[in-house]
């Protein structure tokens, strides 16, 4: 099968599998149509390798789940592990935060891997079978993920491919396992946490497409290839998924932890010409907004106390040509639009501050007043974090809010 490990390496705009393979002078593999994953965890392999073994090796690299949350992986593997059986395995292939497009480049690129740690997953926590949420917008990889679980070797878990719909707040993981279900994509109120009752009531361990693609290289090759690298302090690799005003845009494979300016420098050519840096997203539409000189390590727990967060990755990079106040006003109405409307801070927080924020002069006290409820009362993630548009503009941009 493709080395997918190499592939990932290379930078997004080259990374055919023609072009790796013409590098490395050996014969193409096959279509993809006609690829069968790896059979690390899902063949022979199964077994091999004690369950604690690998739950160590994880929580030795300081892999976090690169879904948003950002919880470390091998406590939450073990907390799913303690739950009594039968316990399930769901692969969150749902991404819909705006400017995150990695999940697609890791099934695209490393399906095989993806597909194995899910597997390995499925080994280690004792599943007794595993769903893949894949969002409708991808129906190629819907063929071709299909085309690789037939593929599985036999006696393998069993794996079920179900497809999303096309809501953002079926990302987050109660909404997702609702809508698995059969139901609206409502997200629940926690406790209990999918972890102790989850899909169809029972113990549920939801992963990240790239977490997974991070496990398979990590139970290959080391918690310390993975833990050596990192930046500015922090530990391991990850995606960025890269918009905006760079020459070069798109999902870079970077070491956790680089500033905006060494992610735009060294991994994405640089600004485009005529444009300066003057602001970015971090984490999308909920990461909030930073200014130009605010340089702090891409990465959980870094940004948090300029008032956003790194969530997916998504980082969209924004000019002095970019007109701040539209992208809050776009990004208020995203938000409004995908609430889900089952809690009041949220439904009607998201459209007043879309109300207020298309208005010449925005109402701060209101907005603060908004934010507030929102932040403490919303049931999820996206009223939790919607606030962070206009928070971080206020903030940050004294002189375009005024
Ligand atoms: Fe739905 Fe928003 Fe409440 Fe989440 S916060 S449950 S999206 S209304």
């Amino acid at each position: 099968h493709a080395p997918a490990a190499l592939v990932s390496r290379v930078p997004v705009r080259e990374a055919t599998v023609e072009s790796v393979m013409a590098a490395l002078m050996v014969t193409p593999p096959p279509p993809r149509s006609s690829q069968s994953p790896s059979p690390l965890w899902g063949g022979v392999g199964v077994g091999d390798r004690p369950r604690d073994a690998i739950l160590a090796e994880l929580e030795a690299s300081g892999l976090r789940g690169m879904g948003g949350a950002g919880f470390p992986v091998a406590r939450k593997w073990r907390t799913v592990a303690a739950q009594p059986g039968p316990r399930l395995v769901v692969v969150n292939a749902d991404e819909g935060e705006p400017g995150t497009f990695k999940d697609r480049h890791f099934l695209d690129t490393a399906m095989d891997r993806v597909l194995d740690g899910a597997l390995a997953a499925a080994w280690a926590i004792e599943a007794e079978a595993i769903y893949i949420y894949l969002r409708d917008e991808y129906p190629d990889l819907h063929d071709t993920l299909d085309a690789a679980i037939a593929a599985l070797p036999p006696g393998t878990v069993p794996v079920h491919l179900r497809r999303g719909a096309g809501a953002y707040v079926c990302g987050e993981e109660s909404a997702l396992i609702e809508s698995l279900e059969g139901k609206r994509g409502l997200p629940r109120q926690r406790p209990p946490y999918v972890a102790e009752v989850g899909l169809f009531g029972r113990p549920t361990l939801v992963n990240n497409v790239e977490t997974l693609y991070w496990v398979s290289r990590i139970l290959e090759d080391g918690a310390e290839s993975f833990a050596k690298h990192g930046r500015n302090g922090q530990k391991g690799l990850r995606s960025y998924s890269v918009s905006g005003r760079v020459k070069i845009p798109g999902v870079k494979i970077a070491p956790n932890g680089v500033t905006i300016t060494e992610l735009i420098e060294e991994f994405c050519g640089g600004m485009e010409d005529g444009h300066h840096l003057a602001a970015y997203l971090p984490g999308g539409a909920s990461g909030g907004f930073l200014p130009a000189h605010l340089q702090p390590p891409l990465a959980f727990g870094c940004i948090e106390e300029h008032g956003g967060f790194i969530g997916s990755a998504a980082v969209i990079v924004l000019s002095q040509a970019d007109d701040l106040r539209a992208v809050a006003l776009n990004l208020a109405r995203f938000f409004a639009h995908e609430s889900c409307g089952q809690c009041t801070p949220c439904r009607v927080g998201t459209a007043r501050a879309a109300e207020i924020l298309e208005q010449p002069h925005w109402d701060k006290p209101l907005l603060d007043d908004l934010s507030h409820v929102m932040r403490q009362a919303s049931i999820c993630g996206l009223g939790q974090a919607a606030p962070n548009v206009w928070q971080s503009l206020l903030r940050h941009f004294p002189e375009v809010t005024a």
